[in-house]
C-alpha cells in the first residue's frame, strides 16, 4: 500500500547500500592489483555511548565491504599532547590510509590541535584546516562526510542548486560551514544561520532548499517551510529524532529525509567511500 508522502520521502538507506556495493569492488580491485588493504583507522576518545555505537556500526560496515578497520580507543583523561601523538605516529604509519578521530571529542581535549594532527591525504572527514579551506575554495581534498552525502542525495534526487536560494541552519565547523561552501560552489545562493540569526523562520521560509543541522529535536515547524521545498534534515537526537518536525515539514516540502533513514547512511557510505579514494592515491592508483 502507497502510505501517504512516500514519494517525497529521500532515501538515504538505498542510495547508502548502492555506494557500499560499488566500495566493494573498489576494495577488491586495490587489494588485487596492489597484495594491499585499504585500511581505516578511528581514534575514540572517552565513553559517548552514541560515538561508541556510531563506530561499531562503521566498523561493520567496514567489514560489509572489505576494508580493514582499526580501532584507537583512549580514555577520557587522555592529554592534548597524548591524542597529538597517537594521531602522528597513524599519519606516519604507510599501512593506514585513512583517519577518523570520532567527535565529540572531551572537552579538556584541544580538539583543533588534534585535528590538526591529520595528515591531508588522511583526512577522510574533512575536519583539519587544510581540508576545509580547500572545500571553501573548491580544491581537491576530502570533505566533511555528513555535507558530502548530503551532496550525493541532492545529485540522486536531481534537485537544481544552481541559482536556488538555499538556506543552512548551523554553522559548525563539520557540518553548517563546509555544507555552505558545497552549495556555493554547486552555484546556490546560500544564507548561513545560527542561533544569532534574528527571525529564522522568514529566512527559512525563502529556501528553495533547506539544510537543518542544529541539534534541536524537531526545532524546524513545517509552516517556516516554503511549499515545494526541499528539506535535508542532519539532525540526530536522541531517539531516532530530527531537527526538523517531520510530520508538520512533509505537508509543504517537496522532498524531504527522513530521520532515521536520510542523511545517517550517507555520512558512513561517504566516510568509506573516502577512504577507498585515499588508499587508491596513496597506492598511486
Ligand atoms: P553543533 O556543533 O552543536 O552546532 C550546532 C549549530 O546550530 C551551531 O552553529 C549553533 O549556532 C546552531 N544553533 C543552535 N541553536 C540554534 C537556534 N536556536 N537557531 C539557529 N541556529 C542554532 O552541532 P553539529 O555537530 O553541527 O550537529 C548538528 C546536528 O547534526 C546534531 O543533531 C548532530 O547529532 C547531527 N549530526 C548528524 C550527523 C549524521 O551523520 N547524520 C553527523 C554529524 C552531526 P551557534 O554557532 O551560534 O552556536
Amino acid at each position: 500500500m502507497n502510505r501517504p508522502h512516500e514519494s517525497k520521502i529521500i532515501n538515504g538507506v538505498a542510495l547508502g547500500r548502492r555506494i557500499l556495493q560499488e566500495i566493494k569492488r573498489k576494495v577488491e580491485a586495490i587489494c588485487q592489483a596492489t597484495g594491499v588493504t585499504p585500511t581505516l583507522a578511528t581514534v575514540l576518545v572517552g565513553d559517548d555511548p552514541a560515538s561508541a555505537a556510531y563506530v561499531r556500526t562503521k566498523d561493520k560496515r567496514c567489514r560489509e565491504v572489505g576494508i580493514e578497520s582499526r580501532r584507537i580507543d583512549l580514555p577520557s583523561n587522555t592529554t592534548t599532547d597524548e591524542l597529538v601523538a597517537e594521531i602522528d605516529g597513524i599519519a606516519h604509519d604507510r599501512a593506514v590510509h585513512a583517519i577518523l578521530v570520532q567527535h565529540p571529542i572531551p572537552t579538556p581535549i584541544d580538539k583543533r590541535a588534534a585535528f590538526e594532527a591529520i595528515s591531508l591525504e588522511k583526512d577522510v572527514d574533512g575536519v583539519s584546516s587544510a581540508a576545509l579551506g580547500r572545500v571553501i575554495l573548491g580544491m581537491p581534498a576530502f570533505p566533511s562526510c555528513t555535507p558530502a552525502g548530503i551532496m550525493s542525495l541532492l545529485t540522486e534526487y536531481k534537485v537544481v542548486l544552481d541559482g536556488a536560494e538555499a538556506v543552512v541552519v548551523g554553522r559548525s565547523p563539520i557540518l553548517g560551514r563546509p555544507m555552505a561552501s558545497m552549495l556555493i560552489n554547486a552555484h546556490a545562493t546560500v544564507t548561513l544561520c545560527h542561533s544569532r540569526t534574528r527571525d529564522l523562520p522568514s529566512v527559512i521560509g525563502r529556501a528553495d532548499v533547506l539544510i537543518v543541522a542544529v541539534g534541536n529535536p524537531r526545532f524546524v515547524q513545517g509552516d517556516w517551510i516554503k511549499p515545494g521545498a526541499v528539506v535535508i534534515d542532519a539532525g540526530y537526537n536522541e531517539g531516532n529524532i530530527g531537527d526538523v518536525d517531520f510530520d508538520s515539514a512533509v505537508q509543504r516540502a517537496s522532498l524531504i529525509t527522513p530521520v532515521p533513514g536520510g542523511v545517517g547512511p550517507m555520512t558512513i557510505a561517504t566516510l568509506l567511500e573516502h577512504t577507498v579514494a585515499a588508499a587508491a592515491q596513496q597506492l598511486g592508483l
